[in-house]
C-alpha cells in the first residue's frame, strides 16, 4: 500500500490538539477507501513553551510520532526536520491549526495520485481582499524582485500547504540553506507543478505564530539569498548619481573660470552630503544582510537540534 507521510510544523497549539486528532484519523480513513493510501503523520514540535507535546501525543498511532525540536528554530526549519523523517511516497504539508480544509486536503491527494505527469500540486491562498492597498504593494515588490531575471518563477501566495512526490522531498532535502526561505526553494526545485486556489479558514484563536518583524525578517531572507537585484540596483543608482556629481561639479568649475561666479556653497553642500551620506548607509545595511548569509552558511552549523522523538509506544528515545 502507498503511503502518504504528512508533515506538521506546531508551536504553542495546544487549542487545536483535539480537533487535528479527529482531522487526522477522518483522513487516514478516508484517503484508505478513496485512494488505497495508509497515512504516515510527523509532527514537529517547534520549541513549544505550552503542553503541546503530550496533547498531541495522546493522538498518535501506529508509526506516527512527534520530533521534539531542542528550541524555537521557525517553521521553514520545522518543516525540513519533519521532511527528514518522512518515509511515504507522497508527503504534504499542513499545518497546526487547520487553517487548510479537509476537502482541499483531499483535492490536492486526488490531483497528485491521479496524474502521473504531476510531481507537486500546490495551493494558492485567495484571501487578498482583506489585505491593506500598502501590504499589497509591498508584496508585489517582494515578488517581483526575487522573480526579476531568474529562470523559475516563485508563485504568489503559494506557501508551505502543498504535496509532492518522494523524488521532490528528497530534492528538498539535499538543500542544506541555513536561511531557509521555502517558497523560493520549491520553485527552485523545479519538478512538474500545478497550483489550486483555496481560501483558509479562521484561525482557532486567531493568534497567527508570525509577528509582523517576523514576516518581514522573512522577506530579508527571502530576497537576500534568492535576488542579488537590491545590490545591483544600488549599484546603478551610485554610478548615476556620481556621473551626476561630476557634471555638476564641471558645471561649477566652468562657471568660476569663465563667468566668474562665485561658488554657492552651503545649500548645495548639504543636499550631496544627505543624499551620498544616506545612499552610503543603506547599502551598507544591504551588503551587511547579505554578508550574513554567507556568514551562517560558512558556520555550517547543523539546521536544528532535535531533542528527541514521541512515538505511540515508548515515552521518548534520544534519535
Ligand atoms: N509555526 C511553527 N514555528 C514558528 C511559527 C509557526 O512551527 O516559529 C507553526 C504554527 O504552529 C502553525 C504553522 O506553523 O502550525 C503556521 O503558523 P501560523 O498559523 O501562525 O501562520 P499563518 O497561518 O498566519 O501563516
Ligand atoms: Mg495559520
Amino acid at each position: 500500500m502507498p503511503v502518504l507521510s504528512l508533515v506538521i510544523p506546531f508551536l504553542n497549539e495546544r487549542a487545536g490538539a483535539e480537533r487535528l486528532g479527529d482531522f487526522l484519523r477522518r483522513l487516514e480513513q478516508e484517503i484508505g477507501t478513496r485512494f488505497g493510501l495508509s497515512l504516515e503523520v510527523v509532527l514537529v514540535d517547534d520549541g513549544s513553551r505550552d503542553d503541546s507535546i503530550p496533547q498531541y501525543r495522546r493522538h498518535l498511532t501506529g508509526n506516527w510520532k512527534i520530533a521534539e525540536l531542542s528550541r524555537n528554530f521557525g517553521k521553514e526549519i520545522a518543516i525540513f526536520a519533519g521532511l527528514e523523517q518522512t518515509t511515504g511516497d507522497y508527503v504534504m504539508m499542513i499545518d497546526a491549526d487547520l487553517q487548510h480544509p479537509y476537502d482541499v486536503c483531499l483535492q490536492l491527494i486526488g490531483e497528485l495520485t491521479a496524474d502521473p505527469t504531476l510531481d507537486v500540486v500546490y495551493t494558492v491562498r485567495d484571501d487578498r481582499k482583506q489585505e491593506s492597498f500598502k501590504k499589497d504593494m509591498g508584496s508585489r515588490l517582494f515578488y517581483w524582485l526575487i522573480n526579476f531575471q531568474q529562470r523559475y518563477t516563485v508563485p504568489e501566495n503559494a506557501g508551505d500547504f502543498r504535496i509532492m512526490r518522494r523524488a521532490v522531498r528528497d530534492a528538498l532535502l539535499t538543500v542544506r540553506d541555513k536561511r531557509r526561505f521555502n517558497k523560493g526553494l520549491y520553485a527552485w526545485t523545479g519538478f512538474r507543478q500545478k497550483g489550486i486556489p483555496y481560501t483558509p479558514d479562521e484561525r482557532l484563536d486567531s493568534v497567527s505564530r508570525w509577528s509582523r518583524l517576523a514576516l518581514i525578517g522573512l522577506s530579508v531572507e527571502g530576497i537576500t539569498s534568492f535576488s542579488v537585484i537590491p545590490l545591483r540596483i544600488f549599484s546603478i543608482l551610485g554610478a548615476f548619481t556620481g556621473i551626476c556629481g561630476v557634471i555638476y561639479g564641471l558645471k561649477i568649475l566652468l562657471e568660476v573660470m569663465f563667468y566668474g561666479v562665485s561658488v554657492p556653497g552651503y545649500p548645495s553642500l548639504m543636499v550631496a552630503v544627505a543624499v551620498f551620506g544616506g545612499f552610503n548607509l543603506a547599502l551598507l545595511g544591504l551588503i551587511g544582510e547579505y554578508l550574513w548569509v554567507g556568514v551562517s552558511e560558512a558556520k555550517n552549523r547543523p539546521l536544528y537540534i532535535l531533542r528527541g522523538i514521541h512515538t505511540p509506544d515508548e515515552e521518548q528515545h534520544k534519535p
